[in-house]
């Protein structure tokens, strides 16, 4: 039986790009398309069991509580929840209803990066991250930098590393790139990822569509998805 999926968001860059590649799909069913204004009943309507949402900050945690209270599974690709929003979503989703999945960069290769960034980095006395994208992004730093900045933080406890930084830059026609530098005596090492098209968030999030119903809860990751 295909996925009964909704898209939130549908209209965006990120939700158009879902849709395409949803219709592709033959595991799944897409059975609703929101847009800003568009209320999120018709996925109750139309007996969706997953919604994925690519929306803005203000948006995005109001949706899947939402979601959560009508058991149907969320996958989260929008950026800007903070700690304390992750924390209302797990008290929300305890109930078993609904599961949630949160993936701030659904390309495979900005995950190993952050793994490579987290691998690398007690062995640097510094380490800087510096992330690049289109300048109408809405938050700032990027999701992805602030993951790989906690990552890196939890391997990096020896009293003589320094704190890792983050540099934001918003420039037009950047889509998402991220540059981790770690620095010691002599050497440097760099770790670099680029998206150059949206296409490469695709395979992350169809397979975050047809895994979130076997997860638990809250899961932020998509090395959570990935056998790496
Ligand atoms: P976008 O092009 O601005 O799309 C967002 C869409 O959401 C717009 O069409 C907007 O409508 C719509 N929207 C806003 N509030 C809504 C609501 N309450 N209900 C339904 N639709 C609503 O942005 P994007 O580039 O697609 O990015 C979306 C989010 O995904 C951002 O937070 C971005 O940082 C994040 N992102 C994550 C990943 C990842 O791998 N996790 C990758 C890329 C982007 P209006 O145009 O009318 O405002």
């Amino acid at each position: 039986m295909a996925i009964r999926l909704g898209v939130i968001g549908a209209h965006g860059r990120m939700g158009t790009e879902v849709g395409k590649t949803a219709r592709q799909d033959s595991e799944v069913e897409l059975v609703a398309e929101l847009g800003r204004g568009d209320l999120l009943d018709r996925l109750q309507e139309k007996v969706a069991e997953v919604a994925v949402d690519f929306t803005t900050p203000e948006a995005v945690k109001g949706n899947v509580l939402w979601l959560i209270e009508r058991g149907i599974h969320a996958v989260v690709g929008t950026s800007g929840l903070t700690e304390a929003d992750l924390e209302e979503l797990e008290a929300a989703a305890q109930g078993g209803r609904a599961n949630v999945f949160i993936a701030p960069n659904f390309a495979v290769g900005a995950v190993l990066m952050m793994r490579f960034a987290a691998e690398a980095a007690p062995y640097f006395q510094a380490a800087e991250i510096v992330e690049r994208h289109r300048a109408a992004k809405l938050d700032k730093p990027s999701g992805t930098s602030l993951r790989t900045s906690a990552l890196m933080g939890s391997a990096r406890t020896a009293p003589w590393l320094k704190p890792v930084e983050i540099h934001s830059l918003r420039l037009p026609g950047s889509v998402a790139h991220q540059e981790v530098l770690l620095g010691a005596p002599g050497e440097t090492l760099t770790i670099r990822h680029d998206s150059i098209d949206r296409t490469c968030f695709m395979p992350g999030v169809m397979l975050a569509v047809k895994k979130v119903q076997e997860l638990r809860g809250v899961t932020v990751g998509l090395e959570h998805l990935l056998e790496l």
